[in-house]
């Protein structure tokens, strides 16, 4: 079907999610001490739920709860990394691009990279995200400014919009950790960054709502603005979000206008992410997938009672990143429950910091939803523990590799959730030393930065964690050979848990000329997650670089299969051709390889090459100026050197 249903209304949707934001730091929540004009002046013109909350406080099982209407053990993106929204969930882009809908997807961070399946329905969904930068704070993954996610966004909106209704996702990662706002808001927040990313996020949204303005009226336009989870400021030992399922992390901001929405309406009743599905699909007048297990919000609005009584939470982020025990939990208006090697009851009524555990005096509340937990998950006393499978890939893409000759590709880590172990609150310390080393606004100096994460080392060493931070804080420090000795021990100890630690120890090996155990350890983070592009485009430059062509050949291939717009692969592909001598080959990788990045400086040289070895000299001048033109003086000194002499080589332009 092209064309929207008639029963549906052809409404352009705008979700826009806001990364790590706290419900209480926006004006429009009643903080004070934040201009956030553009989020406040969307609260005026619709409806904000002062209680909603998320089913986890980790990125991407929650963006999927959003987009599928189902708790985190039934869509099973369980955390973050190592796990794929299954290609059989429905989603809402799905939903309404069957309908007719243009969609596109605008993410701020490589957690939402597409091969994790939220890109599920979307026919635009840029993931695009920088190179890492070695010279900044964080070693890998760095994420986009919100204004680089809404330049994107407003592009297509420019180009795209046209007759068929619109579905945009724009998701900013900005008040995540590490908190480092633009001018002006950097100093007129001074030591509140987290501030400060909030307010510069707000400037940027009313950016994309003028836009959105432009294409589509209000009377055409849905807009809801909710965030994945919120942070942890300190409450109950936490710094960051993943580790407990206290409010701090779960309750989150919902705005939402659109036609037939109240103005300026605040609605108590609990909301949950699973119920942003119903409750857009009933502003559109579309059938509501059979999974969901969310409820249309519409009837509150207009003082009805809605079936939000039970809000299910959990987090296997102990679990997986700490070795503790995974946490699960309920919440009602009025209770939260949760589930723990030591259980806890609060009264959210009485008591909405959760600082007083009250379940030893309320033992029948606490019995009452340890049974409606049991009744949502299958789990609790008397039933066998649930087991769940982490795997980095989905079926069909496992098929496709696996028909390239990738052996372990699909291999998978069987995880079992007995509930028991480590309680996360015992480790709170822990949690301390982590953040005493990891926050710049702390301003340790190194030296003792590095004593903290040892210490936290020498108390919990099954922690796979914090083998991370100490070896980044080793590298950090110019002290590779601690690092590389920490992440050997860390695989031989089998405390890793993601392929991260194996990326980092080749790095290193490559920095030492190892090459033959930089390519092993390249190895066994593909072993660990076989999607990861950026690992297997550096394995293929180190087969090249020893002479393994077949080898590179194969994982590049496997690239194109994860991600055909990867310009790097591309550009080895066309390297790979040209040593074949298959001109045609290798002009259209290299050319692919430019119109998906024309700043991959590589690409031009390799071009220029191309063209005088044809004998097309004015092809290879151009390439060769191209590159002169664009490159960085001070990362490719010797490569301009060599291009400047090949262009010499040419003779002048013409002759
Ligand atoms: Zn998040």
């Amino acid at each position: 079907m092209t064309q929207p249903d008639k029963k549906w209304q052809p409404l352009n949707v705008v979700v826009i999610t806001i990364d790590t934001l706290r419900a209480d730091h926006l004006g429009c929540y009643g903080y004070p001490k934040i201009a956030t004009p553009n989020l406040d002046r969307l609260a005026s013109q619709g409806v904000l739920f002062e209680n909603a909350v998320a089913q986890t406080p980790l990125t991407p099982p929650s963006h999927a709860s959003m987009f599928t209407g189902t708790n985190p053990n039934v869509h099973q993106v369980r955390g973050t990394g190592g796990f794929v929204l299954d290609a059989s969930k429905v989603t809402l882009a799905e939903v309404l691009q069957q309908r007719g809908w243009q969609t596109a997807a605008f993410v701020g961070a490589p957690v939402l990279k597409r091969t994790f399946g939220l890109n599920q329905g979307f026919e635009t969904y840029d993931d695009r995200m920088p190179e890492p930068d070695p010279s900044k704070t964080s070693l890998e993954n760095p994420s986009l400014r919100a204004g680089t996610v809404v330049d994107r966004a407003v592009e297509w909106l420019d180009r795209h919009a046209g007759p068929k209704p619109f579905l945009l996702w724009v998701h900013v990662y900005d008040p995540h950790a590490p908190l480092d706002p633009p001018s002006p808001f950097r100093e007129r927040y001074a030591g509140r960054p987290y501030d400060g990313e909030i307010a510069y996020v707000d400037q940027e949204i009313g950016r994309l709502f003028e836009n959105i303005a432009k294409k589509s009226s209000p009377q055409q336009t849905v807009v809801v603005v909710m965030s994945d989870h919120g942070e942890s400021l300190s409450e109950h030992g936490e710094y960051s979000h993943g580790v407990f399922l206290y409010d701090a992390t779960l309750h989150i901001p919902w705005i939402m206008t659109g036609p037939g929405l109240p103005a300026a309406q605040r609605v108590k009743e609990q909301a949950r992410t699973i119920d942003l599905l119903p409750t857009l699909l009933g502003v559109i007048g579309g059938e509501v997938p059979a999974a969901s297990q969310g409820s249309s919000l519409l009837p509150a609005l207009a003082g009805k009672p809605v079936e939000t009584t039970y809000s299910y939470a959990e987090t296997l982020y102990p679990k997986i990143n700490m070795g503790w025990a995974e946490l699960r939990g309920i919440r009602s208006s009025k209770w939260k429950y949760i589930r723990a090697p030591r259980s806890e009851l609060y009264d959210l009524e009485t008591d909405p910091g959760e600082v007083s555990n009250v379940l030893e005096s309320h033992r029948d509340e606490a019995k009452r939803l340890e049974g409606e937990l049991a009744r949502l998950t299958a789990t609790g006393e008397g039933k066998p523990a649930e087991r769940v499978d982490m795997k980095s890939i989905n079926a069909e893409t496992e098929k496709q590799l696996r028909s390239l000759g990738y052996v372990s590709a699909g291999a998978t880590k069987n995880l079992e959730l007995t509930g028991k172990g480590i309680d996360p609150k015992d480790r709170v310390h822990i949690l301390e030393l982590i953040d005493e080393a990891s926050t710049p606004q702390k301003n340790l100096p190194g030296p003792q930065r590095l004593r903290a994460l040892e210490q936290a080392l020498k108390e919990d060493p099954a922690n796979p964690l914090l083998y991370y931070f100490l070896g980044e804080a080793y590298e950090k420090n110019n002290r590779d050979a601690e690092a590389l000795k920490l992440y050997e021990t860390a695989v031989k100890k089998k405390v890793t848990t993601n392929n991260r630690v194996f990326v980092r120890m080749a790095l290193i090996y490559g920095r030492q000329g190892r090459i033959d155990e930089g390519i092993a350890a390249f190895e066994g983070a593909l072993d660990a997650d076989p999607t990861d592009t950026e690992t297997q485009n550096r394995l293929a430059v180190a087969y090249l670089m020893r002479g393994r062509f077949p080898e590179a050949e194969r994982l590049l291939q496997g690239v194109l299969v994860l991600h055909e717009e990867d310009a790097q692969a591309h550009n080895s592909l066309g390297w790979l051709a040209m040593r074949k001598a298959d001109s045609a080959g290798a002009i259209r990788h290299f050319e692919r390889a430019l119109t998906l990045n024309p700043e991959l400086m590589e690409v031009y040289v390799n071009l220029g090459m191309l063209y005088k070895r044809n004998g097309d000299l004015a092809q290879a001048r151009t390439n060769f100026e191209a590159f002169l033109a664009r490159a960085p003086v001070g990362k490719y000194r010797d490569s301009i050197q060599r291009v400047q002499q090949e262009l010499q080589g040419l003779g002048r332009p013409g002759s």
